[in-house]
């Protein structure tokens, strides 16, 4: 059995036994990140390049909800917009390239009760660290109709902010009635000629100054009581069924695009024991810091945030995190 330090990631030594190779753990890490969406990998760049030697664990959908977009037109450095997929890529090789220790696996459990903070990987790998950043995002919440699935970026959207443009010109409905919905279809109203809102109760939920807002809007057409039966469309969308659920009455709208916004779910179950979060589950950060009410735990991107949003915010927040989890290191004598 042969035993080696690595130079790279002094945290670990390597045993060779018998042609496998065991990664053990000699000290905490001084930098874990969980999740990989702009948030993940722009807090792993910044804590690579600062000397950290980040290790970021990616979750089960590397990449998160920008794997699932396709043009992503409004991320500042791409005038002719890029791809989803090919950005979290080159998220991705950029971390890498300053030795981010990438580990395409599941955190599943945490522990953050004393001053070390451990998580526990799929396999029951128990990991160490001095400070995490959780990046984990949130995902938007669908309807669960099969046509919602098969169309899904061929003109069905849960972002009207990223995909809204595409539709410019053309009729489209939100289905929603908080404050998201309200917003999208404010926002969809500026580019479209006609927004239908849908939403299910005799209601909005949305706030007073939005509703007042949405109800004054000559662009938006609001259809109470009103639930989306399927999405039609071979291709793309051509329209979608709907029924009034006080009359049973069924019919149809042509539409170019359908932008689901009944809410987004943060993926918060694993922290909830330790971390504070809010009503929503999002976690709560101090007020213009990426901090958590744990020393040393941080968080970063849509899972702390569900106001903005936004590649570029997430990506933002990733890199302060890194620059908060370097100065606790600071603080509390990590070299
Ligand atoms: P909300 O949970 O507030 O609203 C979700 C809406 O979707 C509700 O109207 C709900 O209907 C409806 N809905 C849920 N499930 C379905 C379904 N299966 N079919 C049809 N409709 C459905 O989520 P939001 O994302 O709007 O807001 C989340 C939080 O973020 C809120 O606190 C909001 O105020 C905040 N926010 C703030 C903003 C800002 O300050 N600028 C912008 C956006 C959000 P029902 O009412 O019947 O339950």
């Amino acid at each position: 059995m042969f035993i080696i330090k690595s130079t790279i990631w002094p945290e670990y030594y390597f045993t060779i036994n018998k042609n496998k190779i065991t990664m053990e753990q000699t000290q905490p890490l001084k930098c874990l990140i969980i999740g990989s969406g702009p948030a993940g990998y722009t807090a792993a760049i910044y804590a690579a390049r600062a000397g950290m030697n980040p290790v970021l664990y990616t979750g089960s959908n590397p990449g998160g909800q920008l794997t699932i977009t396709t043009d992503v037109e409004n991320y500042p450095g791409f005038p002719d917009g890029v791809q989803g997929p090919e950005l979290v890529e080159l998220f991705r090789k950029q971390a890498i390239r300053f030795n981010t220790e990438m580990h395409y696996e599941n955190i599943m459990k945490v522990d953050f009760t004393g001053p070390i903070h451990k998580v526990w990987t799929e396999d029951g790998k128990e990991i160490e660290a001095h400070t995490v950043i959780i990046s984990t995002g949130a995902d938007a919440k669908w309807l669960g109709l099969e046509s919602e699935l098969r169309l899904t970026n061929r003109g069905v959207s849960a972002c009207a902010v990223c995909d809204g443009f595409f539709f410019k010109g053309l009729d489209v409905a939100v289905v929603g009635g908080g404050d998201t919905a309200a917003e999208e279809a404010i926002y969809l109203s500026k580019l479209c000629p006609k927004v239908h809102l849908i939403v299910r109760k005799d209601q909005l939920r949305a706030s007073k100054i939005m509703q007042e807002r949405v109800f004054t809007n000559p662009k938006i057409q609001v259809h109470f009581n009103t639930e989306t039966l399927e999405i039609l469309g071979g291709e793309e969308v051509e329209g979608a069924r709907f029924r009034n659920n006080l009359s049973n009455e069924e019919f149809t709208i042509a539409l170019k695009g359908f932008f689901v916004a009944i809410g987004h779910k943060p993926n918060t179950d694993i922290f909830k024991d330790y971390i504070t979060t809010e009503e929503g589950g999002y976690i709560v950060t101090i007020p213009g810091k990426t901090a958590t009410n744990i020393a040393g735990v941080f968080a970063s991107g849509d899972v702390q945030d569900n106001v903005y949003r936004q590649a570029v915010t997430s990506a933002g927040t990733g890199c302060m995190a890194a620059l908060e989890a370097e100065k606790y290191l600071v603080d509390i004598g990590v070299e």
